[in-house]
């Protein structure tokens, strides 16, 4: 335990494992500054439509997660911020964080006037610029911080629409961005992960062939709150696909790409191999992989969806997408137990593309330890912690208990500089 005056602990990213690491510091005693560069807290996890293994939607255990928080005196969230600066010190780091300019505040009913009056479209990044919203929106339904954002570079010249439809004074048009110092015990960096480029896997038709999509559109296009209100749909025609095909490693265990195993993309094909037989029953669904990872107690849904009526699983590396006849796609496919090549077509292509640290391209100021692949590595003697996706890809069970695990240590490096 700490008195209220003790220097916090900085979570860095606020997605499943921040959120995790953030909670499981404060309800143990130390005050904890979360800091989120989205103007909302969540993650990817937000963007997925259900989780494996258990099938239910993200929001359910968000809500309590957000609850918690909201609750908890000793937790400050900074949202649409990053770390600037930061300079080792005897009692841990001093951290400068760079706060974007608050143009909805904290008066912010979630009223919708401004979005009504909004005469700009902007592509929405929640899904994934697969559709449009007003450019002063509601990050999502489920966010918090809950208040409006606006992406202000796309506002028209002059234009103040927003703030006059606005009759609570939440929006400022002229806020300017902040900047604020803070001494801290010690650092959780939850940082997590960004996809695999689609555009890089050109050969698999990634980039070129509009019904070539990635796993994570598939997770927006299941959703109700997503692209095409859950409908599963060909981005070409709109219509339903018949036959879709699962592409698995798409750019990883490839040293052109990613050389590692992003752990959960057997899995994630597996659940949408369900999301699609359920909602189109007449559907064939084709998952061409090279092996089936699926550890643990997720063995269960492997077992039960290879069962299903509908769902093939081919031991297949998937070597080139390309347009096929009458609009179909056709997969060149080397069958690995026939040990011959092989060709299948298919309506839709979805490639389980990997996970991607997001330490890889932009480190933090901290002079991180990192592996070959980009993933942090803890440095206790620092008294800076890695936690989730940022350590290695993995699942949510997964991020979570290594969060938990961040969260002591964070703890007990802080203890040691007290
Ligand atoms: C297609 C797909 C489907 C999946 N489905 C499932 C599933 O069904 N079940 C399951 O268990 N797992 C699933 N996963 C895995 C799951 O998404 C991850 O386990 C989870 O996102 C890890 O959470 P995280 O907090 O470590 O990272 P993230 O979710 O990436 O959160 C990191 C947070 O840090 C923020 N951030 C990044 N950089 C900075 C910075 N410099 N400053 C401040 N903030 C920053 C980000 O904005 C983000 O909010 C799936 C993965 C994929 C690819």
């Amino acid at each position: 335990m700490n008195d209220s005056s003790s220097p916090p602990i900085l979570v860095v990213g606020a997605g499943i494992a921040g959120m995790t690491a953030a909670l499981e510091a404060a309800e143990a005693g130390r005050n904890v500054v979360l800091v989120e560069r989205d103007p909302s807290v969540g993650g990817r996890v937000m963007r997925i439509h259900h989780y494996f293994p258990k099938h239910c939607p993200p929001s359910c255990g968000m809500e309590i997660n957000v609850r918690r928080i909201e609750q908890n005196p000793r937790i400050r969230v900074i949202a649409a911020a990053e770390v600037a600066k930061a300079t080792e010190t005897k009692g841990g780091w001093s951290v400068t964080l760079k706060v974007a300019p608050q143009y909805v505040n904290d008066r912010c009913t979630l009223c919708e006037e401004c979005s009504k009056v909004c005469p700009v479209k902007v592509k929405d990044p929640f899904n994934l610029e697969m559709s449009e919203a007003p450019a002063i929106r509601t990050p999502h339904p489920y966010a918090y911080p809950r208040r409006y954002t606006l992406d202000r570079d796309a506002c028209p010249d002059g234009c103040d629409k927003c703030a006059e439809a606005c009759t609570y004074d939440a929006i400022d048009l002229n806020a300017k961005a902040t900047e604020e110092t803070l001494d801290v015990a010690s650092v959780v960096v939850a940082t997590g992960w960004k996809p695999y480029p689609l555009e890089k896997l050109p050969e698999l038709g990634g980039g070129e062939l509009p019904d070539v999509i990635a796993n994570v559109n598939m997770e927006r296009m299941a959703t109700t709150t997503g692209p095409t209100a859950g409908k599963i749909l060909r981005p070409s025609d709109g219509k339903p696909p018949k036959t879709v095909a699962f592409v698995q490693c798409a750019g990883s265990r490839d040293t052109n790409h990613l050389p590692y195993c992003s752990a959960v993309c057997c899995l994630a094909s597996l659940k949408q191999a369900v999301y699609v037989r359920e909602q189109l029953p007449e559907s064939e669904v084709t998952i061409f992989y090279i092996d089936r990872r699926a550890p643990g107690r997720n063995e269960d849904v492997l077992t039960k969806v290879a069962a299903m009526d509908g769902v093939k699983l081919v031991r297949g590396k998937v070597g080139k997408v390309t347009a096929g006849d009458g609009g179909q796609l056709e997969l060149r496919v080397e069958d690995t137990e026939a040990n011959k090549i092989i060709t299948a077509s298919a309506d839709l292509v979805v490639l389980a593309t990997g996970m991607v640290s997001n330490l890889k391209d932009g480190p933090l100021p901290f002079e991180m330890t990192r592996d070959d692949d980009g993933f942090g590595l803890d440095n206790v003697d620092r008294n800076l912690i890695v936690a989730g996706v940022a350590r290695r890809p993995e699942d949510v069970a997964a991020s979570t208990r290594d969060a938990t695990g961040a969260a002591a240590k964070a703890a007990f490096a802080a203890g040691r500089r007290a």
